[in-house]
């Protein structure tokens, strides 16, 4: 069974998109077999993997719209061991469409049912409203990895996805908050420095070791279409990511 996980935090700009983009690609250039899902209307991560929108003739929209159908008819293939199910513009109307139905926030789990065996880890990159992207994302995962920001008042961010989680824990019971990721850190500030050491003061084993530094190179790489493996194979960025990966097996046991 695959391990699903949400990288998922009710803000934007935090890095969801860039984590899950740069650890997908680190599993799976470490043999495992890796689906990204793309949540959000904005398509970050279709894009940032190097596809091109007016390609995009099945997404995620459709899925939900289907879920009997599966997802093998929206997956494509971006590199060995990498799958992606591409977001698209439209699903921006999505949302409304499919507010009326029953069991709408079920829909995605439904969807991935017969392929949780075809992957190892399969990554959901949500968008930062709490609307019904991110609970199907929170409804199809069994845990949560959230990316917090090294900036002021982060951690306020972490009680109200807790609380998040526990509301979805009534149609989710497994779901939990699995990490807390470190990103965009500054070591050369006191205030990157002190939030990271606040965080872990608080959240102890939660927080992973590893952590992502403030580096332009991973900002820069969405727009070239590729991961920081492929942008910058000896950047902090490519280190820090791939040194996560690391991680997040020993964390999940593969
Ligand atoms: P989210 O998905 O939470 O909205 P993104 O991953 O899209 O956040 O990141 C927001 C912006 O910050 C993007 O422009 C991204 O390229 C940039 N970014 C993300 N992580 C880093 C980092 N570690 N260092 C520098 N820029 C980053
Ligand atoms: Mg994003």
């Amino acid at each position: 069974m695959a391990r699903t996980i949400a990288l998922a935090m009710q803000k934007g700009g935090v890095g969801k998109t860039t984590t899950a983009l740069n650890l997908g690609v680190m599993l799976a250039n470490r043999g495992r077999r890796v689906l990204l899902v793309d949540l959000d209307p904005q398509a970050n991560l279709t894009q940032g993997l190097g596809v091109d929108l007016n390609t995009v003739t099945y997404s995620v929209y459709e899925v939900l719209l289907n879920p009997e159908h599966g997802i093998g008819f929206a997956t494509r293939s971006i590199a060995d061991h990498l799958d992606l199910i591409p977001a698209s513009l439209d699903l921006a109307g999505a949302e409304l469409e499919l507010s009326g139905r029953v069991g709408r926030e079920l829909l995605l789990r439904k969807a991935l049912r017969a392929a949780q065996n075809e992957y190892d880890y399969i990554l959901f990159d949500p968008p930062p409203s709490l609307g019904l992207f991110t609970l199907n994302a929170l409804a199809a995962a069994e845990s949560v990895i959230a990316p917090l920001q090294l900036h002021a008042y982060a951690l306020r961010a972490l009680p109200q996805l807790e609380a998040t989680i526990e509301l979805v824990r009534e149609i989710n019971p497994p779901l939990r908050l699995g990490g807390i990721i470190c990103t965009m850190a500054d070591r050369r500030t006191n205030l990157s420095q002190q939030v990271e050491q606040q965080v872990r003061a608080q959240y102890g084993d939660l927080v992973f070791t590893t952590v992502i530094p403030f580096t332009i190179r991973l900002a820069e790489a969405p727009a070239a279409g590729v991961s920081i493996a492929t942008f910058a194979p000896n950047s902090t960025g490519a280190k820090a990511y791939a040194e996560l990966a690391t991680e997040l097996e020993e964390r999940y046991g593969r």
